[in-house]
């Protein structure tokens, strides 16, 4: 096993009763050492590495609680649109993108939103012929509900002024029956099959690297059994440089049970995580579930996406299969039913629950998850983005909103992350946010709901240990100890000694995972 020692760097090892040190050491994956550079070297002997960091800040390895990986790999290989502000934009952005494929490859991407664009047309194939004549080209709305298609797509799926509406979906045409290229709902199925046919292996091994260049060095992935499929052939192939802690989809948890799944089973590189429950929907959308409902929207309070009943039969199964449960609530109606459910279904010792976002909650369940030991999985972003939208839409009502500084003066874990691709996986994003409550322009000025701000200390530990101890890992990451796992962050800006607004724009150098340099920033 090689011996390499980290010296030259001021490292915060995340434990708040050791003063910064010097130098750290790693026997091959493991953390040996760590101190004055005399201490360690003494403890790594003669024949060690030694890896100068030029004097920077070290804080350990960032683990992303939340994350969509396949999505978000899928994701960086398409056309973004959702910045355009016009057809001619987006139409431009297109082109752009085309240029950059192979001959006859599909284009795919969009998340385009034409009602925020200067002229709120909705756009037709003939556009996107223009700019894109020679491949099939297929680009979801921003909601995820439309595509936007063009002729040789549609040509592809065989729709014409001849193809029947199919059950729960409209294929939009022109004053003359054909079809624009506008599909919804299931007209769109048969384009979606196709647009997630790339090769997930390829595309997860991009991804990765994206993601140690951010300073992550493990995620829990939300996404399906394609991706634990992926995960598990990179990790063959000795390729799995990201640790992953990988969630169950709940349509897939019977099937796990069978296999003998269990949360916590596998290496440090790859671990069976809880599965992924859904208790409502989303804000914006008014789907998700709440006591008192929506200004504007009497009467709607949302919906329980997963009935109470069943939410109890998924959580029994799970639990006694020893698997973990982790549900997405972000509604306080929505909260209280999982916490009711966890309760009701018992919660096993040794196993971390969940809850995903809990975004709305009433204060007395907050002593509840307090009570119960259930981990806040939160996404510090999330808050800052959707501000306006919570002002808007619940104000006047008795709610703790991305409640952080509550929720852990009340004793809930919080572990954090980033929801990408919803949001960028920036976790530097995530720190600014969280000891801020502003956007990446500082405002509002002094933070939106600046009493539930946290220290940095406290938002960088939700970061690494706190995701680690959601997935019950807190033995081995999290902290910069002998005996941890030597998996680091060496970063431009010392979240420590700079002001607050400077670690929105942190630059990570180099990302350590197992004791060896991933990424590096080339100078
Ligand atoms: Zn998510």
């Amino acid at each position: 096993m090689t011996i390499r020692v980290f010296r030259n760097a001021r490292i915060h090892t995340g434990d708040p009763v050791r003063p910064p040190a010097e130098a750290l050491a790693a026997d091959g994956e493991e953390i040996i050492a760590v101190g004055t550079e005399a201490e360690v070297r003494a403890a790594a002997g003669v024949g060690a590495e030694l890896v100068d960091l030029d004097g920077a800040a070290v804080i350990p390895g960032l683990y992303d609680a939340h994350i969509h990986t396949a999505n978000y790999a899928r994701e960086r290989s398409q056309v973004d649109l959702r910045h355009a502000r016009s057809l001619d934009e987006a139409l431009a952005a297109i082109a752009a993108h085309a240029a950059r494929l192979a001959p006859g490859a599909w284009l795919f991407g969009g998340r385009w939103n034409s009602n925020q664009w200067e002229r709120p047309v909705q756009p037709d194939r003939h556009a996107l012929d223009s700019v894109c004549p020679d491949r099939p080209a297929a680009l979801p709305s921003v909601d995820g509900h439309t595509v936007w298609a063009n002729s040789l797509a549609l040509r592809m799926v065989g729709v014409d002024r001849t193809t029947p509406d199919p059950v729960g979906g409209q294929i939009v045409r022109d004053e003359h029956g054909e079809p624009t290229g506008i599909l919804r709902e299931s007209a769109s199925y048969p384009l979606r099959d196709l647009m997630t046919a790339g090769d997930l292996v390829d595309e997860l091994r991009a991804a990765q690297a994206d993601l140690l260049a951010l300073g992550l060095t493990s995620v829990h992935d939300i996404d399906g059994e394609d991706c634990r499929a992926a995960y598990l052939r990179l990790h063959d192939a000795g390729e799995l440089k990201l640790r992953v802690h990988k969630a169950i989809p709940a349509e897939h948890l019977e099937a796990a049970v069978e296999e003998g799944r269990r949360t916590g089973e596998g290496d440090d590189w790859f671990r069976t995580g809880p599965v992924k429950l859904f208790s409502d929907g989303a804000l914006g959308s008014h789907t998700c579930h709440m006591i008192e409902g929506f200004a504007g929207d009497e009467g709607n309070h949302g919906i329980a996406v997963t009935p109470y009943d069943e939410l109890v039969k998924l959580v029994r199964t799970a639990a006694g299969a020893g698997i973990a449960v982790a549900t997405h609530a972000i509604g306080d109606r929505a909260n209280r039913l999982v916490l009711d459910a966890y309760e009701e279904a018992g919660l096993p010792p040794g196993l971390r629950f969940r809850i995903e976002h809990a975004q709305h909650v009433r204060r007395e369940d907050i002593t509840r998850m307090a009570r119960l030991g259930v981990v806040a999985s939160m996404q510090p972003v999330h808050c800052t983005s959707d501000m306006d939208l919570v002002s808007a839409l619940l104000a006047g009502q008795d709610l703790a909103s991305y409640a952080w500084r509550t929720m852990l003066n009340a004793g809930v874990p919080l572990a954090f992350g980033s929801d990408a691709p919803v949001e960028h996986p920036n976790p530097f994003a995530a720190l600014h946010a969280a000891v801020t409550r502003t956007r990446p322009d500082g405002t509002p000025p002094g933070g939106w709901q600046p009493e539930q701000r946290l220290g940095v200390g406290e938002a960088l530990r939700a970061h690494t240990l706190g995701a680690a101890y959601a997935a019950g890992e807190e033995g081995r990451k999290g902290l910069l100890t002998p005996g941890r796992l030597a998996d680091l962050v060496a970063v431009d800006t010392d979240p420590f000694a700079s002001d607050l607004d400077a670690i929105a724009r942190t630059k990570v150098l180099a990302t350590v995972v197992g004791g060896e340099i991933r990424w590096q920033r080339s100078t």
